[in-house]
């Protein structure tokens, strides 16, 4: 396929997807064929220890609208839609999807309509969820956390599930932040921004890939990296109790004087003791995450290492990360 030719670049990381793969192929086939606009599919291979990478070489050989990106290990969910997003060759820009099929990519025509009508970041809002209630809820609760703490407004209920434009992908790639949390990035970039609500559908095959410890990380990413609540919270939380302290401690003056009836209270201090090490451990917990984060840009390693692209035609690419 000719570099200059394509329009769009599908984006879709892979981790362990060996059992969804033949029908997230031909779901894709279908879709590129159809379209009146060229797409190439950027298959990433995020260290999956199954058939995945096999897969991906197989289809990437026969078929020269596939790309492979071969990750050199697995670096999550985050990491492997961005080294899609640095090997995008769409003139027009992007769509990241998942693997699972949990995201229609039939949408591309809907979506690259708006593109055409001047919009850079079209998002997919999940007007409904498949996932267990436990799960549904925490979603629930933590995208309205969000929205409420962040500087800037990180829309509700949408995912990594988007198409962007050529620029918001290159403000992408210029982003240098390690720890990286793609749908906050993107709407920190700006320009003309638009939701379109679909019905997310149902794993169509193999277990998800998000744990809850990669679930949090995620949530942590959203939080901290996109808010400066955290932080700014314990300074006013220890204010707070300084204030508090001091209207106690007055309090007591005035009865020992007045009345002489201060109890023993070692309850009262063990509390006091016990609660306010519990604060003090999430304050310094919270300056912690601040600190990690600084540590990480600092130590300025590369987001990911790519171990070989494979096309069908002779490559050019090397392994910049
Ligand atoms: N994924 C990945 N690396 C990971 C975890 C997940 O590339 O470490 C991919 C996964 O293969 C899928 C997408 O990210 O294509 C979304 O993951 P999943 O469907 O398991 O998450 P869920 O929909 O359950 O939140
Ligand atoms: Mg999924």
């Amino acid at each position: 396929m000719r570099e200059n030719s394509i329009d769009i670049s599908i984006i879709v990381p892979l981790y362990n997807e060996e059992l969804v793969f033949e029908q997230l192929i031909q779901r894709l086939k279908g879709v590129i064929s159809s379209t009146s606009f060229s797409c190439e599919v950027i298959l990433v291979n995020d260290g999956s220890s199954d058939q995945t990478a096999e897969l991906i070489e197989k289809i990437c050989k026969e078929d020269n609208r596939f790309t492979g990106i071969i990750l050199s290990r697995n670096y999550g969910h985050q990491l492997a839609v961005s080294a899609g997003l640095a090997n995008v060759r769409g003139k027009r820009g992007a769509m990241i999807i998942d693997g699972d099929l949990q995201d229609p990519p039939e949408l591309i025509i809907n979506f690259y309509k708006l593109l055409i009508d001047g919009y850079d970041v079209i998002y997919a809002i999940r007007k409904n969820r498949k996932e267990s209630f436990f799960k549904k809820k925490a979603y629930n609760l933590y995208y309205r956390l969000q929205k409420k703490i962040s500087n800037f407004n990180i829309p509700i209920d949408s995912g990594d599930f988007s198409m962007i434009s050529r620029r918001v992908v290159d403000n992408l790639n210029d982003m240098p932040e390690k720890s990286r949390y793609i749908r906050g990035m993107r709407a920190w970039i700006g320009f003309k921004q638009i939701g379109y609500e679909y019905d997310r559908d149902e794993r169509q095959a193999g277990e998800t890939k998000y744990s809850w410890s990669k679930l949090f990380e995620l949530a942590f990413n959203g939080i901290f990296n996109f808010s400066d609540f955290p932080v700014r919270f314990i300074a006013k939380l220890g204010f707070l109790t300084v204030i508090f302290s001091l209207f106690y401690f007055v309090y007591n003056l005035y009865r020992k004087f007045y009345y002489n009836d201060v109890p023993q209270g070692f309850t009262a201090t063990i509390l006091a003791i016990i609660l306010f090490s519990g604060v003090q451990l999430i304050s310094l917990g919270i300056i912690g995450e601040y600190v990690l984060r600084i540590y990480n840009q600092v130590r300025n390693r590369p987001l990911f290492i790519i171990d070989k692209i494979i096309r069908k035609e002779e490559s050019n690419l090397n392994n910049e990360a």
